[in-house]
């Protein structure tokens, strides 16, 4: 149905009605939005953009996903630097083809993660878009001064972690592409587009690794491991070995699928938002001890010219940086 467009009527539309954040004076509807800092904490931003044909397809994410899924990528940033979810700001070119309810799904989609993480939505800016819809959103956090948890930290000797599978959001994607949504998924399966149309942030894991003011490296899993663990080995200067022999508890569980197949999932797919990093094998140890916090071992890291390498019994193969990336 083609419906009149307002954009102070949708404006409006889409503006919370409650806050959660205390420290917000001035949200939507001024030129600008306000809030108070405290001094013990840092501020935390980040900004991704998803462009439809390019990031996303509407015959594989509905308009809720879509919104979902673009507050998602920001917030598996913030957790990837141990930072705590406040605001958000949304900027959206819509073409023609998309109808306001859709765009209205967008933003409920984004509300289901913003309740859950008691994130304001503070602002934005809607314009009009020739073909495709972009959507961009910023995301804005805090951490305990110092405690920001950065990708160069990582140092010979250290333990390589993942906080969970990774994968399963391209195997996902791949089971959409390959059969009609209909009835005829295993659970696992399920379980694989579910990990790609609402893929879940590590904000737990996040901010709990950051309260302890260890030295952690840690990145988010938004493309493939060989590209993050890449991103760790040149931020840090060192090598990053991951056992092939460690990885089966985090790869698809996918019983009619290839290992090799899996692997390349794993090592070149995207979108999983786990969390990857490194730390020493006494912190690592304590970590595995406390209990709070779910860690898979999957190697090591030691000196030498900035790469990664895939370890299978007494073969080494330097993997090459595979994962999705937008220039080449
Ligand atoms: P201005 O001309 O000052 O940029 P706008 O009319 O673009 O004002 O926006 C009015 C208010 O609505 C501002 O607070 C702005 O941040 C907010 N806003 C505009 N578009 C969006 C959007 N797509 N999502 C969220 N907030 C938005
Ligand atoms: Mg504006």
């Amino acid at each position: 149905m083609q419906i009149v467009r307002d954009e102070f009527s949708f404006i409006r539309s889409i503006t919370p009605t409650n806050r959660f954040q205390q420290q917000l004076t001035i949200g939507i509807g001024d030129d600008a939005a306000v809030y108070k800092t405290s001094a013990a904490t840092e501020q935390v931003v980040c900004v991704d953009a998803m462009v439809e044909g390019i990031h996303f397809r509407r015959d594989t994410l509905s308009p809720f996903q879509i919104g979902r899924k673009a507050l998602a990528i920001n917030i598996s940033d913030l957790a990837a630097m141990g930072a705590n979810p406040m605001y958000y700001l949304v900027t959206i070119a819509v073409p023609e083809s998309w109808s306001e309810y859709e765009l209205q799904d967008i933003y409920a989609g984004m509300n289901e993660l913003a309740e859950l993480y008691k994130m304001d939505l503070i602002g934005g800016d809607t314009v009009s878009s020739k073909d495709q819809l972009v959507l961009s959103v910023t995301a804005i956090g805090n951490v305990q001064e110092g405690h920001a948890l950065k990708r160069s930290s990582a140092k010979p000797g250290d333990v390589l972690f993942v906080t969970g599978p990774i994968g399963k959001s391209a195997a996902g994607l791949e089971l959409l592409q390959q059969k009609e949504i209909d009835n005829s998924f295993t659970d696992v399966e399920r379980s694989c587009i579910r990990a790609h149309q609402e893929p879940e942030p590590q904000i737990s894991s996040g901010t709990y690794l950051a309260s302890l003011g260890k030295r952690i490296a840690l990145n988010d899993v938004s493309d493939g491991l060989s590209s993050e663990a890449m991103e760790l080995a040149e931020a840090s200067n060192v090598q990053i070995v991951v056992d092939q022999e460690k990885l089966h508890p985090i790869l698809p569980d996918l019983q009619d699928v290839d290992h090799s197949q899996k692997l390349h999932w794993l090592l070149n797919g995207g979108e999983d938002f786990q969390l990857i990093g490194t730390t020493s094998e006494e912190t690592f140890a304590q970590l595995q001890k406390s209990g709070s916090i779910t860690l898979f071992d999957i190697g090591f890291v030691r000196a030498g010219n900035a790469s990664v390498i895939m370890k299978s019994a007494n073969v080494e193969t330097l993997l090459a940086k595979g994962g999705y990336n937008h220039f080449s």
